[in-house]
């Protein structure tokens, strides 16, 4: 067992962590409290215990997916093999999740302390200040951040002490909130210097290209990005825009609210962790994301996308066939970002299967995709594709937007198309930075001047870096 912590920060981050939560308690049959719960609802796979673990560990080599002989045959236990990762078992069976919460405001964490799920986190893992970062990356990072910081950190060792082999931290949080920005980037500073390079996965909330919350989220995002730049492994993102045009499009809802986002990024996420949790499967370590998606420290932004996706009402998924579904997983419609992908090149590619997938289907559908004019990689990346096989079959929310089916793919792309959104975000930016436009409650709040002025620099470069994995040079 390896222990992977998950911190939730800012509004985003912690209301989509009730989410995943949810979700990942209905997949380990655990009820609102953490105890092992007689569900038999949607989650009732995860109870069983007669089936032993049929996964076969996969290996892309040229594209071609091979089973290898180390196929684990542990059966699983009452709440599925690896929750371990994931959860803490007491003594007298109530599990509680590796989750920590934080924001620098009350209200949302208070949600969580009075909610359905009240007792199933601790209450020293629910951590609120009182005064808000008002969508200022200075105030999360320079002044109101500093003052939860020392509270976070004990948290947060106090988590890894209780773990065996700790194999990682994953991070929640949007880019464009005051905490999500700037709490987030001193957070990921101390994490840094005192877990001495610890693995992190992130997910990240990316600012819209059109719709905005606060006039100041291009500057919250690329002070945010210039401080992790060089700290963060591998972030994958999703943006409000994507998901609300999935919710509307594909799932027939007329308005969506961040309930309905957050459920369907909770159901991706659960795919991207399905591996660390259950055994069996071939990404059982955070490192395989990051040596598999990451060709070079910078280049660390993937692009994540799910299938299938389709409302109840709509026609049932049952009969897609894996191509089906993979393909489907390639359409700008089931992307989770607003960017052109067909005017991009792929760098790197997983695609997580769950459910009842053979591994030859999957040599067929990632030869079909490989046809398609829209996929393509860049040169110096013949291989590209990396495959995980998880058998619990993926699950949902009790009354889910989305149609639950016996199979399910999460792909995680790393795509030069990315560099659309950083190149909206830079335009963004520089026209505010260019009249000094809300500068003054940066810089009242402690932050030096020439900030601004690195972060412009640092994430144009980021640009022009992705723009450069496409020039012949380069190939
Ligand atoms: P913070 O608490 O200061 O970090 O601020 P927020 O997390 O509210 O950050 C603002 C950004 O996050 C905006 O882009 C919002 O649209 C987005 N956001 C806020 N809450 C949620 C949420 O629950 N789900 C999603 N998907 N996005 C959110």
């Amino acid at each position: 067992m390896r222990e992977v912590l998950s911190i939730h920060i800012g509004q985003a981050g912690v209301q989509l962590g009730t989410n995943i939560w949810e979700l990942y308690c209905i997949e380990h049959g655990l009820d609102a409290a953490g105890h092992v719960s007689t569900f038999t609802g949607a989650g009732e796979n995860f109870n069983k215990q007669s089936s032993p673990d049929r996964t076969p560990r996969m290996t892309l080599d040229h594209g071609d997916v091979r089973e290898s002989s180390a196929a684990s045959h542990d059966a699983p236990g009452p709440i599925g093999s690896d929750a371990g990762s994931f959860f803490t078992e007491s003594k007298n069976g109530v599990y509680t999740p590796r989750a920590l919460f934080v924001d620098l405001e009350p209200a949302v964490v208070d949600e969580v302390r009075n909610g359905k799920f009240k007792n199933l986190f601790p209450s020293n893992r629910l951590i609120s200040d009182a005064e808000d970062a008002a969508n200022n990356y200075a105030r999360g990072y320079h002044t109101c951040g500093q003052r939860v910081i020392s509270r976070v950190m004990n948290a947060v060792k106090a988590m890894a002490e209780a773990s065996e082999r700790l194999q990682g931290f994953m991070m929640f949080h949007s880019f464009g909130g005051g905490t999500g920005s700037g709490f987030h980037s001193l957070f990921c500073e101390e994490i840094d210097s005192q877990f001495n390079k610890s693995s992190t996965l992130e997910i990240a909330v990316f600012p819209s290209p059109a719709l905005s919350t606060a006039v100041v989220e291009p500057y919250n995002a690329v002070l945010a990005t210039n401080a992790t730049l060089g700290l963060r492994e591998c972030v994958f993102l999703a943006d409000n825009e994507a998901m609300y045009d999935i919710c509307q499009k594909s799932l027939d809802i007329d308005r969506p609210t961040y309930r309905n986002l957050n459920r369907l990024l909770a159901q991706t996420v659960s795919s991207v962790t399905a591996s660390l949790r259950f055994k069996g499967s071939l990404n059982a370590d955070f490192s395989d994301f990051q040596t598999n998606l990451v060709p070079f420290p910078r280049i660390h932004y993937p692009i994540l996308s799910y299938a299938p996706i389709s409302s109840k009402t709509a026609s049932t998924h049952e009969s897609l066939s894996i191509t089906e579904m993979t393909s489907v997983a390639f359409e700008p419609t089931n992307r989770m970002v607003r960017c052109d992908t067909d005017g991009g090149k792929y760098i790197s590619c997983c695609l997580l299967y769950r459910g009842d997938v053979a591994p030859k289907d999957v040599n067929q559908a990632i030869a079909h995709v490989k046809t398609k004019k829209q996929v393509q990689f860049v040169a110096w990346s013949p291989t590209g594709f990396k495959v995980g096989i998880n058998q619990q079959p993926p699950t949902t929310f009790p009354n889910a937007d989305i149609a639950i089916t016996d199979k399910a793919v999460c792909m995680i792309a790393n795509n030069t198309a990315i560099k659309d959104a950083w190149a909206n975000l830079n335009t963004k930016y520089n026209l505010m930075l260019e009249k000094k436009a809300f500068f003054h409650w940066y810089t009242s709040e402690g932050m030096p001047e020439h900030e601004f002025y690195d972060a412009q620099e640092n994430v144009l470069m980021l640009e022009e870096e992705y723009e450069d994995m496409l020039s012949p040079a380069f190939c």
